[in-house]
């Protein structure tokens, strides 16, 4: 249920309601806009939504009929705009995250994050703990891996954002990163989003390999639910019969989440296509679509890379892609790290 209060409520009429709501058992997030507070209730409380009706200062109060409530637009219509410093994922700008699949020398981490921030990404990409189908793969380096990726990001002025697979790296993390990404196969880790809500760091929330894009939001949920509300929505490909490509990249699953819900989307064309061919193609289209941000895999020297060499884009690749998406981005009515560039020098 959300309950819409009147453009001019005081705050006394709008404390009135959250104590009476939280005496029927609900628990009330609140989400004050410019010009009205509404608020999202939800709970296992009984609730009439007549007699809340009733209350000074209530305009209106809707009955939610999508099973997430605190991710959709009727609790929040204006877009979530998730800001890290001056980075602002879900605003105007299309932010771009970018590096290496895992982080694996600080002579490689360092490469990387240079050539990323040259060409105008954000924020620097990179796993320590790493999610592999095979428990035989490079699993990632840890916590000096993340040290490498800290450093890295400092020396190049970039926001960090790192995978965490499970709730007891949470600390650890945090004392790094800037950002925690939640992997596809982790979209349904409930213990992990829960804690998640706990966390002071935004959170980008990747698509599970087979999820719906309903349940994908209700993951969402979780984290928004436990008090965190920065959200970042991450498309990342799924499972089809299609074996063309690595994923089958749904690019129309931006416009349906845009309409859906507030929370930025940001799209990762990397693990989407899986092969670094295919990578620029998918994030123009993802641009054009609609993304508040794409995340893309890049390496210094992707054919020694230890995961994900394939889908990894050299750093010349990665320059023309950002040359490219300069020209995209306004077209849609978005700027894109607009600060002036050396010429990069590629030709066609
Ligand atoms: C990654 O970003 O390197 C990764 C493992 O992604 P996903 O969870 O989308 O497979
Ligand atoms: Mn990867």
């Amino acid at each position: 249920m959300v309950v819409v209060m009147k453009e001019r409520a005081t705050e006394e009429e709008i404390d009135a309601v959250i104590a009476r709501l939280i005496d029927f058992g609900m628990d009330v997030h609140r989400s004050s806009g410019a010009t009205r507070t509404v608020l999202g209730v939800v709970g296992t409380g009984k609730v009439d939504p007549a007699l809340i009706s009733l209350l000074d200062g209530v305009h209106e109060v809707l009955r939610i009929t999508e099973p997430y409530k605190l991710a959709g637009r009727t609790f929040k219509p204006q877009d979530t705009v998730v800001t890290i410093d001056d980075v602002r994922i879900g605003g105007d700008e299309v932010i771009v995250m970018a590096g290496p699949c895992s982080a694996e020398t600080e002579a490689q981490v360092d490469a990387s994050a240079a050539a990323v921030k040259r060409a105008g990404a954000k924020v620097l990409r990179g796993g320590a703990f790493k999610p592999r189908s095979s428990p035989y793969s490079f699993q990632g380096l840890g916590e000096p891996g993340l040290r490498m990726l800290r450093d890295a990001a400092n020396t190049h002025g970039l926001k960090l954002i790192s995978e965490v697979m499970d709730a007891s790296q949470i600390e650890l993390i945090a004392k790094y990163c800037d950002i925690f990404q939640v992997g596809a196969r982790n979209m349904q880790n409930f213990t992990l989003l829960r804690e998640l809500g706990h966390a002071r760091k935004p959170v980008l929330l990747k698509r599970g390999l087979s999820a719906t894009i309903e349940e994908w939001l209700m993951s969402a949920e979780y984290i928004l639910s436990g008090g965190n509300n920065d959200v970042i929505l991450c498309e990342r490909g799924i499972r089809t019969f299609e074996t063309a490509t690595r994923n089958t990249f749904d690019i129309s699953a931006i416009p349906v989440v845009k309409k859906l819900s507030h929370l930025p989307v940001v799209a990762d064309p990397s693990h989407g296509a899986g092969r670094r061919d295919m990578v620029a193609p998918m994030a123009r289209a993802a641009v054009a679509a609609g993304a508040d941000g794409l995340i893309i895999e890049v390496h210094h020297d992707p054919d020694h890379a230890l995961s994900d060499g394939a889908q990894s884009m050299f750093p010349n690749q990665f320059d023309r892609l950002m040359a490219e998406l300069r020209i995209i981005a306004p077209a849609i009515g978005r700027s894109i790290c607009l600060e002036p560039l050396a010429k990069r020098g590629w030709s066609r």
